[in-house]
């Protein structure tokens, strides 16, 4: 196989009419897709076989899961650089990626990222604050665990775990051994339950050369475990907002990290700030970015994978980005009514092209923007909701 790695030790930079190649074929996808059209980018889609909503803008798609090797071959002949659009991507084949490719952010950072046990234990080596955790592969180690929790937690599988898939709520008073045998997952973390006041999070993003920039922190609203809303700026101290910066500007030198990484945090009572989760990619809670900011998540995420230098996060306007979810969507083939929305006159709507309305599937977002926008947004989504598939 073919390796285009640069000989020279100065991170090698990618100009507009270089192929990216980038890994899933999802919206995040399809959003960095639009940008690096916009900026003379081609763009290579490697789906994974699932459907891709990035398809439809790409320049080339490899519509085939990610152990072909005829894929990975084309998709290293043809990118230039390559990044990745959600972390879940088999090992051997961001392995394979990287040894031909710059990959960027590169695979130690997408794998840890991936697997909350290795998630967990890199934020406890690097001394950042996060949920006191156990790791478990047994019902015995679950018994000890919660024994020494001797409260409530969550039970959280290791691997493919996201939008509060894969985790179980404990109130402490549980059989270890009905839950470990109901859980069936081969291993899994339990971690103790933090009564946050507020969820927020953090856009960053480190270029080739060690640059750093950080988009302004923000506070999500969850419904059903899945984001509802995400409200920019967070409404927090300048000390909390501070510390959200340092603690994700560790973990980015940490990981030698190139690309944009979301960071999710708690803000407990007790503790302050604490990590929650890391995403190596651009996040659902950075897609007001796109409406409210100088540069995009996407830019961002291009520039810095394309060794360019990185663009302004200035925000331009408060803002409030809404998730548009499956059931919103009257029936499964047939779109809401945006006249309402669209009506609202300082309101940006993004559709992702998804063909079938499934309840909870995000179908696109729109971003709110002004000063009032929170009380603009609560009146659009209740009439969506109003309308849309029963809850
Ligand atoms: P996650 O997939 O880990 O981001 O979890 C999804 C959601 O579950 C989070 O956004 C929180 O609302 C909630 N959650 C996760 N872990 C905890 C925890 N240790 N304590 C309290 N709530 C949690």
């Amino acid at each position: 196989m073919s390796s285009k790695k640069h000989a020279s030790t100065a991170p090698p930079s990618f100009a507009s009419g270089s192929t990216i190649g980038i890994l899933g074929g999802g919206q995040l996808a399809r959003m960095l897709c639009m940008v690096a059209q916009r900026m003379g980018y081609r763009t290579l889609v490697w789906t994974g076989g699932q459907e891709a909503p990035a398809a439809a803008i790409c320049d080339e798609f490899l519509d085939e899961p990610f152990d072909s090797l005829a894929a990975l071959e084309r998709f290293i002949s043809l990118a230039d650089v390559a990044t990745v659009e959600f972390e879940n991507i088999p090992a051997a084949a961001l392995d394979a990626v990287e040894q031909s490719l710059p990959l960027r952010p590169n695979a130690r950072a997408i794998r840890i990222c991936a697997n909350r046990e290795a998630e967990k234990s890199f934020l406890r080596s690097q001394g950042i604050p996060c949920a006191p955790f156990w790791i478990i592969s047994s019902a015995e180690e679950l018994a000890a665990a919660m024994q020494e929790l001797h409260g409530p937690g969550v039970l959280k599988t290791s691997a493919f775990g996201y939008d509060g898939k894969g985790q179980r709520k404990l109130d402490g008073s549980e059989d270890p051994i009905r839950i470990w045998h109901e859980f069936s997952a081969p291993r899994a973390i339990l971690e103790g339950f933090i009564c946050f006041e507020r969820e927020l999070s953090i856009m960053i993003a480190r270029s080739a050369n060690g640059d750093v920039r950080c988009f302004d922190p923000v506070e999500n609203l969850h419904r059903h475990h899945i984001l509802d809303l995400t409200i920019a700026p967070a409404q927090i101290s300048d000390d909390l907002l501070d510390c959200m910066k340092e603690i994700a500007t560790r973990i980015a030198v940490a990981f030698d990290y190139v690309g944009i990484m979301g960071v999710e945090f708690f803000l407990d009572p007790v503790n302050g700030i604490i990590v929650n989760e890391m995403a190596p990619r651009p996040h659902n809670s950075g897609h007001h970015t796109i409406d409210a900011c100088y540069t995009s998540q996407f830019e961002q995420q291009l520039r810095a994978v394309c060794g360019l230098p990185l663009g302004s996060t200035k925000l331009l306007s408060p803002c409030v980005m809404l998730n548009l979810l499956g059931d919103m969507w009257p029936a499964e083939n047939q779109q809401p009514d945006w006249q309402e929305l669209l009506a609202d006159g300082a309101c940006c709507l993004h559709l992702y092209g998804k063909k079938r309305a499934v309840q909870r599937r995000k179908m696109g977002h729109a971003t709110f923007l002004g000063e009032d926008a929170l009380a603009r947004v609560t009146s659009v989504k209740n009439q969506l909701l109003t309308k849309g598939q029963t809850l």
